[in-house]
């Protein structure tokens, strides 16, 4: 039995705010979000983390990640935005279906301490 949260999320079993979907992805608001917009992109098929990722998995998930980021733009008018991903419980990865995360970033008013320098 597949006991994966991120799973279930896709089948419905345990809800989410749906933000984008296809045949071979989903994009969902995160539950815990670290700026106001954050969401999680991830591939239907139960992939680990991106060094467990089929080419056409990565190929199929990335080809969508613009859409996502100007959706997340057109609704939440961030000044800017991180995507990352974790691989393993070292790098900070807490649950083990891969996932792109959104984080819209809103000048100073945030929260966020990671910061980049801007030119
Ligand atoms: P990680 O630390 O693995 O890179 O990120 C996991 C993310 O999944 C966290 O940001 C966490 O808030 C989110 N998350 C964990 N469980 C759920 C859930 O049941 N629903 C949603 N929408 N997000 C979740
Ligand atoms: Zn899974």
């Amino acid at each position: 039995m597949n006991d994966c949260i991120f799973c279930k999320i896709i089948d419905g079993t345990i809800p989410s705010t749906k933000v984008y979907e296809d045949e071979n992805v989903y994009a969902f608001m995160d539950v815990s979000p670290l700026t106001k917009g954050h969401t999680l992109l991830i591939p239907k098929q139960h992939v680990q983390d991106l060094f467990e990722m089929p080419e056409e998995v990565a190929s199929k998930l990335y080809s969508v990640a613009p859409k996502i980021a100007n959706a997340i733009k057109d609704a939440f008018h961030p000044q800017g935005m991180n995507t990352i991903n974790n691989n393993g419980a070292f790098a900070g990865q807490s649950v083990f279906h891969y996932h792109l995360h959104f984080i819209p970033r809103y000048d100073e008013t945030d929260g966020l301490k990671v910061k980049w320098e801007t030119k």
